[in-house]
């Protein structure tokens, strides 16, 4: 089976996630896509998020009704308190969460015609270079990158690690045609998702709930009857 694994700090999880999902889905056949809420993200170590609770209990939520979509707490930490609701927009522990790890792990229960397949918007992508065994992730999985407003997908090459970055002559003849399709360079594979248009984020939702704006547009109704209920981002 094609499996797809799609880390993120959803918080909260919102329809630009979903939308990725859905395209990877379409795209590259899964028949699995792992929701992975990270319990502390290396690269927001030092930003309040809220708990590990909230953001694991609404991706559960924004999930059901798709089969292929699951909710998964292989990035959950080590003591998950079931119960810890009060930890609402607390600093996060440290101990951050890395992809190679989640990757490693997932892999072990693997059989052997199983392929995975890593989602990540083109934002996210950039800062690849900077992962923990960066060159690693991308011998152990295929990616899937997806567009993202405000971002371009044209350079998708140049943001790999140094050592996998393909030759200026080999990308340059391509470098003004749109960004689509598939790459497949020596070691590195990716599937590039141009289609996913939602012009959304945690933050902006975030910053409307602080302000008291409707957020309706940007999350499913159960997400957002979720935050009134437990109050979550100043609502
Ligand atoms: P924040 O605004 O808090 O940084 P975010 O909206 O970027 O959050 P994350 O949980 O950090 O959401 O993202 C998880 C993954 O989903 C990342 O790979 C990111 O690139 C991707 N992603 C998030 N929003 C979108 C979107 N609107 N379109 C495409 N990809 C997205």
């Amino acid at each position: 089976m094609n499996i797809g694994l799609f880390g993120g700090t959803f918080d909260p999880i919102h329809k630009g996630h979903l939308a990725l999902a859905a395209a990877a889905r379409e795209r590259c056949d899964l028949g699995r896509i792992y929701f992975v809420p990270t319990n502390v993200p290396p690269h927001k170590t030092t930003q309040p998020v809220a708990s590990f609770f909230h953001r694991y209990a609404m991706t559960v939520l924004a999930t059901e009704g798709e089969k292929a979509f699951v909710p998964s707490l292989l990035e959950a930490p080590n003591e998950f308190v079931v119960h810890d609701k009060k930890a609402v927009r607390g600093a996060v522990a440290p101990a951050p969460n890395y992809s190679i790890d989640t990757i490693r792990k997932v892999k072990r229960e693997f059989k052997k015609a199983d392929r995975l397949f890593f989602l990540i918007g083109i934002d996210a992508f950039k800062d690849i270079p900077k992962w923990r065994e960066a060159e690693a992730l991308f011998s152990e999985c295929e990616f899937i990158v997806a567009s993202r407003p405000g971002y371009s997908l044209a350079d998708v090459a140049t943001a790999l690690p140094q050592k996998l970055r393909p030759r200026e002559e080999i990308t340059k003849p391509f470098s003004k045609q749109p960004a689509k399709g598939d790459l497949a360079l020596p070691g590195v594979t990716l599937h590039l998702l141009d289609n996913v248009n939602q012009n959304v984020s945690a933050t902006a939702i975030r910053q409307a709930l602080a302000d008291k704006k409707p957020v309706r547009k940007y999350v499913p109704e159960s997400i957002e009857e979720y935050i009134k209920k437990e109050g979550l981002y100043g609502n």
